[in-house]
């Protein structure tokens, strides 16, 4: 089949929804998906009708509402459309089907807003995200609430901090003049992943049950060698690759970009960018595809933000911008930014949000598997800042600090090779080390980890952003010269926020001591993180914006650590599992069979050398006998938990962290020392080159 003809083939697209609806049901879907406007509940079962019908015909028996609970997974439970018609069947979904589900609600986490004798919980269609067919089952994306109203899932307060934005991006630009319907914000998550062979994966208990490896020795062979980034795909990766593009084509998902990552085994996919909903709910369905894809492959897909110490990890990037219904591009500088009053009053409200709300914004992407890449020297720093590039922030630098500006244009540039073309030249290179950075007509934040959901951030984004929009607006409204009050307030935004700019290297050592001067925050771990959610101008903003009531950022701050909590013991009591029922008895296997050699040696002749042997023997037993120590340690640590889950978060990041970075050092330097017959699992050249 065709790209053109396959992209899409899974999806309830709008053109099959027009062919499918009466013109009149499809023109009242189309302004509920476009405007915002309620849904007329008198369609549903039209839409619902013919939505099942064009199911059917591509082989579903069942319909699922599609959910993502606060979990970073999606949820389903599939109903068939069966109906009993006397003795017979006929396929039906009526009105009520489509709008409203009612999964049981009590065994997915609430935070506390949900007394667990209240197991009601309610799934509502979002139209806004189109249906699909995938396996059998029709797929219709939905929200999920409480009986009592509050939010469960990650896709309601996402959409209602896109309606926060759109409102008052809408207020802010009819004082430039002009008039939109709607103002959509758009994202392009970039995604990491590594791909390893299923058979080294199922020796591999750690992998298998926190996701990432809890030990392994570095491998002789790294990524220092800088050639696997955009390197030849192997005939595995770029088979796999194919198969994994052509599926998510067909649920309508722009796949766009794969490459080689830095680190052996590590690779990237891109879409292109769309609706910042659709956005999630395509990345979810991508990171799910991944892996189902990946099993056909006989490999599995990893997308731990950590899966390898030693070796880069892997994060998301969040392309992020905002444009109206009618194409403008709100980030879009134009030809003269500095002369461009509008877009430098939106990129002052960005970064006036960014400074202010850099808290939350960094506790958003704070997670377990994130923690090990955020300051770690291959991701941007636990430290919020922005990069501009060199041309905005020389106009910003003009203003801040009366510098003067002088305008640099794009110049036409050449590769000094005659036959090859003239191409524009950016006005500004790129700069990989910030976490939030300005890159043509987009920010792109760079700290999300690799298998959370980008719902997260975009709410905490979305929100931050409407709310420095309806200050702006509150202040210009009422202004006797528009034009002269503008320059004055996004002045004095660019002065008070000046702080969270940077533009050099974020990787280097200079820039910690002086973002500390700066006053900037730096929350290296999800338990320092996420209490931010906590204090009273972070959830004020929630609140005010409409995103979420105050009940709802707590019970989401608390999950968000509950969740921190419990991984961090999974993967201290697999640890010490591994640790105690592999790897300690493996190097007492090797210890006796050095013993036995020795003896052996020393009864034939008294010339035979042994004493490598025996001071193998005995480093072994010393450190086979420490990493028992440390065990110890861990385990009485983990033991002694405190209830509360503050100080709980706090003793897994600072204590139980470490008591396992302990364990795990000693472990890896025994790999080292120990015969490869012995070492219980496959190493980290196993794993990283798994596959040929
Ligand atoms: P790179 O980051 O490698 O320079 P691009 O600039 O082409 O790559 O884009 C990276 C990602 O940003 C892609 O997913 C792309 O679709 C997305 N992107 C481009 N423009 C926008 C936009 N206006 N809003 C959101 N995402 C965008
Ligand atoms: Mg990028």
């Amino acid at each position: 089949m065709k790209v053109t003809e396959l992209f899409g083939s899974n999806v309830f697209t709008d053109d099959v929804m027009k062919n499918a609806l009466p013109k009149e049901v499809y023109k009242s879907l189309r302004k509920t998906i476009d405007e915002g406007q309620p849904l007329d509940s008198s369609i549903a079962g039209a839409v619902a009708n013919a939505m099942k019908d064009w199911a059917v015909s591509k082989g579903a028996t069942h319909y699922t509402h599609w959910f993502q609970p606060l979990t970073n997974l999606t949820a389903e439970k599939h109903d068939s459309f069966i109906e009993p018609s006397g003795d017979k069947v006929i396929m039906q979904l009526t009105g009520k089907n489509l709008i409203v589900g009612e999964p049981d609600a009590s065994s997915f986490p609430s935070g506390g807003t949900r007394e667990t004798s209240a197991a009601r919980g309610y799934t509502a269609w979002d139209p806004t995200s189109p249906a699909f067919v995938k396996e059998g089952t029709l797929y219709i994306p939905t929200v999920f609430v409480s009986y009592t109203g509050e939010t469960l899932d990650k896709k309601a307060p996402l959409l209602k901090s896109m309606t926060a934005l759109d409102t008052q991006a809408k207020r802010l630009l009819k004082l430039f003049g002009i008039d939109c319907r709607k103002v959509s914000t758009t994202v392009g998550p970039e995604q990491e992943y590594f791909l390893i062979d299923e058979s080294v994966y199922e020796q591999r208990k750690d992998l298998m049950l926190t996701g990432r490896t809890l030990f392994g020795a570095a491998p002789s062979r790294g990524q220092e060698l800088e050639d696997h980034y955009f390197g030849v795909l192997k005939t595995r990766i770029s088979e796999f690759m194919r198969d994994l593009d052509e599926t998510l084509w067909t649920y309508g998902i722009f796949a766009k970009t794969k490459h080689n990552e830095v680190a052996p085994a590590q690779h990237e996919l891109a879409p292109v960018f769309t609706t910042t909903n659709v956005a999630v709910d395509d990345n979810q369905l991508t990171m799910e595809l991944m892996k189902k894809v990946a099993q056909k492959h006989h490999m599995v897909c990893l997308l731990h933000e950590k899966p390898f110490e030693g070796v880069n990890g892997s994060g998301k990037h969040n392309n992020w911008s905002l444009s109206t219904d009618t194409g403008l591009n709100l980030l879009d500088p134009g030809e003269n930014p500095e002369k461009n009053t509008r877009f430098l009053l939106i990129l002052a409200c960005v970064i006036a949000a960014v400074d202010r709300y850099q808290g939350i914004l960094r506790a958003s992407v704070a997670s377990a598997g994130n923690d090990h890449r955020l300051g770690a020297n291959e991701a941007p720093p636990a430290i919020i800042s922005v990069y501009l590039g060199d041309q905005l922030g020389a106009i910003v630098d003009s203003i801040v600090l009366g510098r003067e500006y002088v305008p640099k244009k794009a110049v036409p540039g050449s590769i000094g090779v005659p036959e090859s073309p003239i191409f524009p030249i950016d006005t500004t290179d790129r700069n990989r080390t910030s976490p939030f950075a300005f890159t043509g007509n987009k920010f792109e934040f760079r700290m999300l980890g690799s298998q959370a959901s980008v719902a997260d951030p975009n709410i905490v984004l979305n929100t931050i952003v409407a709310e420095t929009f309806s200050e702006a607006v509150d202040v210009l409204s009422g202004a006797e010269d528009f034009e002269i009050a503008c320059t004055e307030y996004t002045n004095k935004l660019l002065k008070d926020h000046f702080r969270i700019i940077f533009n050099y290297n974020g990787y280097g050592p200079e820039w910690e001591p002086e973002a500390e001067r700066r006053g900037l925050l730096n929350n290296k771990t999800t338990a320092d993180a996420v209490p931010e959610y906590f204090k009273r101008e972070n959830i004020d903003v929630f609140v005010k914006q409409g995103v979420y009531t105050e009940k709802e950022v707590i019970a989401r701050a608390n999950i968000s650590l509950e969740n921190y909590i419990k991984a961090i013991n999974i993967e201290a009591l697999t640890m010490l599992e591994m640790a105690r029922q592999d790897i300690y008895p493996s190097v007492n296997g090797y210890i006796a069979e050095l013993c036995s050699v020795i003896a052996s040696k020393q009864t034939v002749s008294s010339k035979i050398r042994c004493e490598a042997d025996i001071a193998l023997a005995e480093k072994l037993s010393t450190m086979n006998e420490a990493m028992m120590d440390a065990m110890k340690k861990l385990e009485t640590d983990l033991s002694e938990m405190p209830a509360a889950i503050g100080p709980a978060s706090q003793k897994m990041a600072h204590v139980v962290v470490p008591d396992m970075e302990a364990v795990r050092a000693l472990a890896d330097s025994m790999e080292k020392l120990t015969s490869s017959d012995y070492w219980p699992y496959p190493s980290y050249t196993d794993m990283l080159y798994s596959i040929r």
